[in-house]
């Protein structure tokens, strides 16, 4: 499922395709470049910003790319930690980007880390029964220039905020692609964007401050481990046998515990970084002790963090979170055998930041 708007958005070129395209237009080589340091350095707004540029190349430029794939309509400030910014594609579709701060000792809500929230397809096919994105099935990928575009589209709104230091490229300090979506779903793209958001021409940003969250598709997780990028991964476990998982996640069908955790074992080896185990709790689904035991083993064996997240309820949805002391008797389970363990603070609560609901209540109060 593909969108290809009638010009390819100027964000989905690397250095190589732009360089290309512009030599068949008999343009030379260093154009790529300086239009590229346009877009990521200087953060052009338009063609004619580039005032480098001959006005017919400029011309040209806009007859043949898109120069921003996608559109803000919607800028939430929730009154914590966490915006969210509602952007719109070339087709109409809604997707949503979530910039999340963490507030540092001594300085101001402006000087804390931001960590942004992507998404890589519009809606999802996974169809995990407690999650909003899925609710109404997959409408399409995301291309990578659209993907590349939420953290320009982040990076437009941070440099009004907060002047970036002249050396970083980059507003914010780590990206989780766990938004709407699943990425391994959209693994092509995916890639693309990501080396794009890495080079050194494109936003600079270290792969290793980019963490890809999956609910489990396991030759993907295999492809993962051969790139040479180095990007940490997360996994959506939420059930500790397959029993639980089944019923919650029917990707844990195609993919049970038995192939998952060798598959995330391999990832280990490859590249030696500690992964992440995401595990919502949801009342009377999977927030028994006996759970917390099984999750223990499987995160002693794999040296993972566990990030247990207390379930954020969705309109339309039976499932509810845990009361605290029964979030805290999980937790302990894990923290009495050492396991590295955050029981996360919500977040974004007020402003719906669990995947999904501002995008569906937005299509359902415009449509
Ligand atoms: N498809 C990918 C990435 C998107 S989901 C994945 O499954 O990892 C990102 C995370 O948000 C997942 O861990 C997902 O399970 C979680 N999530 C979805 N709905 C939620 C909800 N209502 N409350 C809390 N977390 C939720």
């Amino acid at each position: 499922m593909k969108y290809t708007p009638e010009k390819p958005p100027l964000t989905g070129e690397t250095l190589d395709t732009l360089t290309a395209r512009l030599a068949e237009h008999g343009e030379p080589t260093f154009r790529a470049k300086q239009i590229l340091d346009w877009v990521y350095k200087k953060r052009a707004r338009s063609w004619d910003a580039m005032t480098n540029l001959p006005k017919n190349l400029r011309v040209w430029l806009d007859q043949t790319f898109t120069f921003m794939p996608s559109e803000l309509v919607l800028n939430k400030e929730s009154t914590d930690v966490t915006d969210k910014l509602l952007l719109r594609m070339g087709d109409g579709s809604l997707i949503e980007t979530v910039v999340i701060r963490v507030p540092q000792e001594g300085v101001g809500i402006e000087g804390s880390r931001k960590t942004i929230c992507i998404s890589t397809q519009v809606g999802c096919a996974m169809a995990c029964v407690f999650c909003a994105s899925g609710l109404e099935g997959l409408k399409r990928d995301l291309s990578a220039g659209e993907i590349v575009s939420q953290l320009l589209q982040v990076c437009y709104r941070e440099d009004e905020r907060t002047p970036r230091a002249r050396e970083e490229l980059a507003s914010f300090d780590n990206i989780v692609v766990m938004g709407m979506g699943e990425p391994l779903a959209n693994y092509d793209a995916l890639i693309l964007a990501l080396s794009i958001v890495n080079a050194p021409w494109g936003l600079g940003f270290g792969a290793r401050r980019i963490t890809i969250s999956t609910s489990g598709l396991v030759p993907k997780i295999l492809k993962l481990a051969e790139e040479n990028l180095s990007f940490r991964l997360a996994i959506s476990l939420h059930g500790a046998t397959d029993e639980v998982r089944s019923q919650i996640m029917p990707v844990n069908k195609a993919f049970p515990l038995g192939k998952l955790i060798p598959a995330v074992r391999i990832f280990n080896e490859r590249h030696g970084r500690m992964i992440t185990l995401e595990f919502i709790l949801i009342e009377d689904i999977n927030d028994s002790i006996d759970q917390a035991i099984e999750l223990r083993g499987i995160a002693l064996d794999l040296h993972a963090h566990v990030n247990l997240i207390p379930y954020n309820t969705v309109d339309g949805l039976p499932w509810k979170r845990p009361s605290v002391e029964r979030q805290e008797a999980f937790a302990d389970v894990l923290r009495d055998a050492d396991v590295s363990v955050t029981l996360r603070r919500e977040k974004g609560h007020d402003i719906d930041a669990a995947c999904g609901q501002l995008r569906l209540k937005t299509e359902k109060s415009i449509a």
